[in-house]
């Protein structure tokens, strides 16, 4: 019995944070899966399977972003299907399989940590096999050995779908050999969700063809590839049939979905179809490149009863000077002009971006009008980074490079002049009655989320304890807020 058949069986109703599924297939087989998050940044999956007595442990640990998790659990699924036990505890498994992110430094150091723990792991005998797979494994490939002794199998992206063969030949002592990267589209169906049942993520496209001067993607992910609209379709339509509510499109820039496939408006044909899928309630788009956001995009959103009114439209900077280095294909008026756009078009949509400071050469000028423009721009949601000078990158070349201290200290006043509009903006959200997602419930109290909160990335409604179970959507009003999160009560 393979885990794919018994998802569809119904052996796993639904896969739920902290919760504990099992089911009897047949005589022999048992299975037993526990879900347990950690933090929003890195996930630890375990799964105990025994298989006719035959126990082969592995451990999985998958970090970065949702393109990463996709994978995840992609990989997951396939590790399942050929009959490895997933365990409950990856520092002590046969196999330890580390699905890494490679993106900028702070991510690198993380994966490199969970590696090393899992290599100290292994010279104490606790664990047989080291297996790295991921964005840093692709952007590293051998020289991560280097980095850190003791990796027993490094996997390519191009790698991925054959992560259960490398597993067994690890154990068997085999190395199979590593082929070069060739961009193709990976089929992402069948997947073994990290996330509850009830929302999922639905990638859309992969690699990037922007020239980003700070950005690794690129060169780790390869050029942009839309997968098929009906490859794209027919996954939906299995995570809706699975119990999926609401679908989260990602890739590294939506909004250019199709343009390889010779498709005008590929984004809003695809959400056109997406919406007629019956038991679908939220469809929310991610990472909307500024300037591809034209106005078939924007109605089509207006119009739509499940695209949700959220934009997630990372800006990077203001300054038009930065915005020209850092070889983005927007101005500070056309970034003006778009957020205006949105608004009017939809007075109740909700905007997130992201934004780099201490670019090199940004000088205190520059960083003022960063900050000005936040001011008028009153996002929702931001997230900032320092400037990371990524080995690879025209931006990590450039002479001009800023102090750490400058970095962060700009970050920190970008994001405490965030924070007072947040908390501004919240309050006013008080006694607005919503529609909530209920995410989780337990003893101490549901949780849940409105159309303006993405899951993993924004804050969350906080319920009293109520009746309605994961997956749910009920009537609350908002009556204050603890942090960033809303205080929501039942209607
Ligand atoms: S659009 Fe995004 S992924 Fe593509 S190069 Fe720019 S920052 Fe990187």
């Amino acid at each position: 019995m393979f885990i794919q058949d018994a998802c569809k069986e119904g052996f796993i109703a639904c896969i739920e944070r902290k919760c504990v599924f099992s089911g009897n297939a047949g005589n022999q087989d048992v299975l037993l899966i526990r879900f347990r998050r950690f933090s929003k940044e890195r996930n630890h999956i375990f799964m105990k399977k025994k298989i006719q007595n035959q126990v082969t442990t592995v451990g999985f640990v998958a970090l970065g972003c949702p393109k990463n998790i996709v994978d995840s659990e992609v990989m997951l699924a396939q590790i399942g299907q050929a009959g490895f036990v997933l365990s409950g505890d990856p520092d002590r498994a046969d196999v330890v399989v580390i699905n890494t992110c490679g993106f900028i430094a702070p991510a690198k150091a993380e994966a490199i940590s969970a590696i090393r723990q899992a290599v100290n792991q292994k010279r104490r005998g606790h664990i047989r096999k080291v297996v790295v797979a991921g964005c840093l494994s692709e952007r590293m490939g051998e020289a991560l050995r280097q980095e850190v002794k003791g990796i027993d199998a490094i996997v390519g992206l191009d790698q991925r779908d054959r992560i259960a063969e490398i597993v067994a030949a690890c154990l068997e002592g085999r190395s199979l050999r590593r082929e070069a990267s060739v961009p193709e589209i990976h089929d992402d169906r069948g997947r073994l969700l990290i996330t509850p049942a009830h929302w999922a993520y639905l990638r859309i496209s992969e690699g990037c063809d922007r020239k980003c001067s700070f950005c690794t993607i690129p060169s780790i992910r390869g050029r942009f590839r839309s997968k098929p609209m009906e490859m794209v379709l027919d996954e939906a339509r299995e995570l809706v049939e699975n119990g999926a509510v609401e679908l989260s499109l990602i890739a590294q820039d939506s909004n250019y979905y199709g343009r390889d496939l010779k498709l005008e408006n590929g984004l809003v044909k695809l959400i056109g179809e997406m919406e007629k899928l019956e038991s679908l309630r939220w469809i929310r788009l991610m990472y909307l490149y500024p300037s591809g956001v034209d106005d078939a995009l924007l109605e089509a959103m207006a119009k739509s009863d499940k695209v949700v009114h959220y934009a997630d439209i990372p800006v990077q900077h203001i300054n038009n000077r930065i915005l020209k280095c850092m070889r983005r294909a927007d101005t500070k008026e056309k970034n003006l002009h778009l957020i205006e756009r949105l608004r009017t078009r939809m007075p109740d949509v909700v905007l997130r971006t992201t934004m780099i400071v201490g670019y090199p050469g940004e000088t205190e000028a520059e960083f003022e009008e960063l900050l000005e423009f936040v001011r008028w721009a009153q996002f929702d949601a931001l997230g900032c980074f320092p400037f990371f000078a990524e080995p690879g990158t025209p931006a990590a070349e450039l002479a001009d490079q800023l102090p750490d201290k400058v970095k962060h200290k700009r970050a920190d006043r970008l994001m405490q002049t965030q924070q007072e509009i947040v908390f501004a903006k919240m309050d006013n959200w008080k006694g607005k009655e919503l529609t909530v997602l209920v995410d989780d419930n337990d003893s101490d109290g549901a949780v849940g989320r409105h159309y303006g909160q993405a899951p993993h990335i924004d804050s969350v409604c906080l319920l009293a304890p109520c009746d309605a179970p994961p997956g749910t959507f009920i009537n609350a009003r908002v009556t204050g807020r603890d942090g960033y999160d809303f205080e929501v009560e039942t209607r």
